[in-house]
């Protein structure tokens, strides 16, 4: 029986593959409104006694999940190989960015201070108050850390989380909540529904006991729960797609830049939402650099996740792979990797020339191993390429020059530059996208306020 009378199309079971060879690994059971409605209550429960306890005992026990995340990393990271099939050293890197991000988290509820302000005639203090019950709903690119960066800062704030992960990789989410439990956590403080998006995502949206909902995902359902959420004012944070630009000028290290194209899309297959799919690179040195980049981009390890040599995996499914051929006709010039042949979900890493700027290819975001490599003449042109596009996550600038390397982060619209290097992600700095790559920011000094309300208290000494 479907758990949703008006969509009854909508699966009971979530079948969980291994992307690598297509076959079923497990059932998973979806989540029923009635299920949320349930866990919703027994968080908001378990909430109440977590905001009252000190913050040096909530802080104790998040370090303690994070002792069991760091005690059961190989595991979490096999268990990511097989549902996901992320390679073997992304997995470890993701059950490892778990376990600090509690860390981390943990240190903030310790520190999550107020102001006081000068106010004559009494004393202003301000006090950051949690929210209550948080949702979590997160993708399957990367399952495990994305599920952290909401759910580690709300409880380390005094919030309860209800996470649902993605259909395609609910499993290192469900054992997360074991060893929460085996930490010590409260029961139904972090929950774990598996389901699907309509059913369980829709039913947090809609809760009226859920206060915020955190996304991951699709611009398209991004905007669908932000109207949503603004039926009841729910506080939201989005983070959305990307199609970032990687620019590189005449004057910059071409050999590295060409040599570090290569991972900066390929990486997690392209399912990333910070990957450089649009390689900028100024004219005069344009053919040399695609000189050296279709050798970088051939020898890139594509294969077995589980083998530690390997440095791209399949796509998560068929879905997906259907999406990203969608984009690569046949027939289209550039440069191509390789990729097995046979089960499971592969496409080779591929690189696009000669495109206009503003083709599906160049513009969309494929979450596959695809970049696009279009030519600039001058800054100017430089910057209106990479900010042509409705998204503004990340990018990338290589020159050697520092003023224009602080030109150019001036003017480009995206929340995560980096200079000489592809790097996004720390989970002490912060991180999130302009424009309709999101809103709001998850992560660095400030995460754990995004889960608080501030109040402030006047106290009047004239009485
Ligand atoms: P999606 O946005 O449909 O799914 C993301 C999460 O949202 C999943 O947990 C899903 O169950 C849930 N969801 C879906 N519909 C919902 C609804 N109506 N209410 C509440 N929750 C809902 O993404 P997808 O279909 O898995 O992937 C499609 C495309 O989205 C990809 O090709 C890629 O371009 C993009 N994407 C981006 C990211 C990112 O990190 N920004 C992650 C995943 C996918």
């Amino acid at each position: 029986m479907s758990n949703k009378p008006d969509q009854p199309d909508l699966p009971d079971q979530l079948d969980v593959l291994n992307p690598a060879t297509g076959e079923l690994l497990t059932t998973v059971a979806a989540a029923t409104v009635q299920e949320v409605d349930a866990a919703v209550a027994l968080a908001a429960a378990a909430q109440r006694r977590w905001a009252a306890a000190a913050p040096a005992d909530r802080a104790r026990l998040l370090r303690r999940f994070a002792a069991e995340v760091d005690a059961h990393l190989e595991e979490l990271a096999l268990l990511e190989v097989r549902e996901a099939g992320h390679t073997l050293g992304n997995a470890r890197w993701e059950a490892g960015n778990v376990r600090d991000l509690l860390d981390f988290s943990a240190g903030g509820a310790e520190r999550l201070n107020g102001r006081q302000i000068p106010v004559p005639g009494g004393l202003d203090v301000t006090i950051l108050e949690p929210l209550g019950v948080v949702g979590v709903i997160a993708p399957w690119n990367f399952p495990m850390p994305i599920a952290a960066w909401g759910t580690a800062p709300a409880l380390a704030a005094g919030n309860a989380v209800i996470l649902k992960p993605a259909e395609t990789t609910p499993l290192t989410a469900l054992r997360l909540a074991e060893l929460a439990l085996v930490a010590g956590l409260p029961e139904g403080l972090f929950q774990v529904l598996p389901g699907t998006g309509e059913v369980a995502g829709n039913a947090l949206v809609e809760h009226p006991g859920v206060a915020k909902i955190v996304f991951t995902g699709s611009t398209r359902v991004g905007k669908q729960i932000m109207a949503k959420c603004a039926q009841r004012v729910k506080r939201v944070t989005l983070e959305l797609g990307g199609k970032s630009p990687n620019i590189v000028f005449a004057d910059a290290d071409i050999e590295a830049a060409a040599a570090a194209a290569p991972m900066s899309f390929l990486d997690n297959a392209g399912q990333d939402c910070c990957a450089r799919t649009r390689i900028l690179v100024q004219r005069e040195v344009h053919d040399r650099f695609l000189e050296l980049l279709a050798p970088a981009l051939r020898e890139v390890v594509v294969g077995d996740p589980a083998d530690e040599k390997t440095q791209m995996g399949p796509l998560i499914s068929q879905v997906q792979l259907d999406r990203v051929r969608a984009y690569v006709p046949d027939g289209l010039d550039g440069i191509r990797g390789t990729a097995p042949t046979g089960p499971g979900f592969w496409f080779p890493p591929t690189v696009l020339t000669g495109l206009a700027p503003d083709a599906p290819a160049a513009v969309e975001e494929i979450f596959g191993p695809v970049a696009v490599v279009l030519p600039f003449e001058d800054e100017q042109d430089a910057l209106a390429l990479a900010n042509a596009t409705e998204y503004g996550l990340a990018g990338s600038i290589w020159t050697r020059d520092l003023g224009r390397a602080l030109r150019v982060s001036g003017g480009v619209a995206a929340g995560n530059l980096s200079v000489n290097s592809h790097s996004s992600v720390r989970y002490w700095t912060p991180f999130g996208g302009y424009k309709q790559s999101g809103l709001g920011r998850e992560l660095g000094p400030d995460a754990l306020t995004a889960f608080t309300e501030t109040k402030n208290v006047f106290l009047s000494t004239e009485a």
